[in-house]
């Protein structure tokens, strides 16, 4: 259920209806809004008639039950998009934020060259994997806190803040000590013990949507990592799983405005792991732009043919500066900047 405060309810108020709420077994989730601010009453639907009565409390103007399965991710909750600061950089704001930088972290000199290269094209956030999800046990499967300390060492280097996969719930406290933002991979998408476990961490989250997740379930997903208090979920677009061999994944381009409907999160897109083939990720960022995203995430390797995962979709660094200018455009037709 939401609560509607009135406009210039007094804190006493807020307090009372919270403190309301609490006693009824509901958690609560406070929106301070431009006009008003908004609770969400998020525990059983079943005492829903219960919360009804708050609307006689003095400073609430009505209760309304959120209609959508998804409640703290819903655009009923909040109606004005969230702007999320990832180490200085704003996502989901004016600004068309792109992430770029190797799919793997493999040495210091690929992590480090790749990143100058990607800082100087214009790039805001470095990418780097340290913690693989291979689709084979034998595939490499990344540097581990070897891998982190790398990062680490490249935000130095480049004052780029970094974003990094995180497999097993075990290494999330190693894991925040280096980066700035927690990756969920398409496969952990419906990892519900490690959504949980993010969400009780103070670092945002930049969920990828599963090959074969549905708009609601992906939103269902980012609910368990808002449920248990954290805020600050990113969402990524990288491609569902067709019938189509000619790419990776089919991009799936019209889950931006949809996801734009349905959630104030921001949405950013990965051309990369949908096109699959390095051709493509230009148009399709151009097509993201263009379509409403906050953003990409792009893979670029300083030696693509080296690469010991994802070579075929990585951008050498000249591609990627022809990217950044080519984007400009489209950008601008979308109303933000980059
Ligand atoms: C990645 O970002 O390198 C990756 C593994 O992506 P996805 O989880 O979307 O396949
Ligand atoms: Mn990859």
């Amino acid at each position: 259920m939401i609560i509607v405060m009135r406009q210039g309810a007094a804190k006493k108020e807020l307090n009372e209806v919270l403190k309301r709420i609490r006693d009824l077994g509901y958690k609560t989730h406070i929106i301070h809004g431009v006009e008003r601010d908004v609770i969400g009453a998020i525990g059983d639907e079943r005492g829903k008639a219960r919360l009804q009565s708050l609307e006689s409390l003095s400073g609430v103007e009505k209760v309304v039950p959120i209609l959508k399965p998804f409640k703290l991710a819903s655009r009923e909750i909040k109606t004005e998009p969230t702007v999320i600061d990832v180490g200085g950089v704003k996502i989901g704001g004016e600004g068309f934020v792109v992430i770029a930088g190797p799919c793997s972290v493999e040495s210091r000199e690929q992590l480090i060259e790749t990143a100058i290269a990607v800082k100087k094209a214009g790039a805001h956030i470095l990418r780097g994997g340290a913690y693989k999800p291979r689709t084979s046990p034998y595939s490499f499967q990344g540097m581990e806190e070897e891998g982190l300390k790398l990062l680490a060492e490249a935000r130095e280097a480049t004052g780029l803040p970094v974003v990094t996969e995180i497999v097993n719930p075990a290494d999330a406290e190693l894991i925040a000590k280096y980066v700035d933002m927690f990756q969920v991979g398409a496969r952990n998408v419906q990892n519900f013990a490690l959504l949980k476990v993010l969400g009780q961490i103070d670092k945002p989250i930049f969920l990828k949507r599963g090959m074969m997740t549905t708009i609601e379930e992906f939103l269902m997903s980012a609910e368990y990592i808002l449920a248990e208090g954290n805020r600050r979920v990113i969402l990524c677009e990288r491609g569902i799983r067709t019938f189509e061999r000619a790419t990776r994944n089919t991009l799936d381009i019209s889950a931006v405005p949809v996801l734009k409907g349905m959630t104030h999160l921001p949405v950013v897109v990965d051309p990369s792991h949908a096109a699959g083939h390095w051709q493509y990720v230009l148009p399709l960022s151009k097509a993201a732009a263009a379509v409403g995203a906050d953003g990409l995430m792009i893979e670029v390797h300083y030696r693509p043919e080296e690469a010991v995962s994802d070579g075929l979709q990585s951008l050498k660094p000249e591609k990627f500066r022809e990217l950044m200018r080519e984007i400009n455009p489209f950008v601008r037709a979308a109303g933000r900047t980059l």
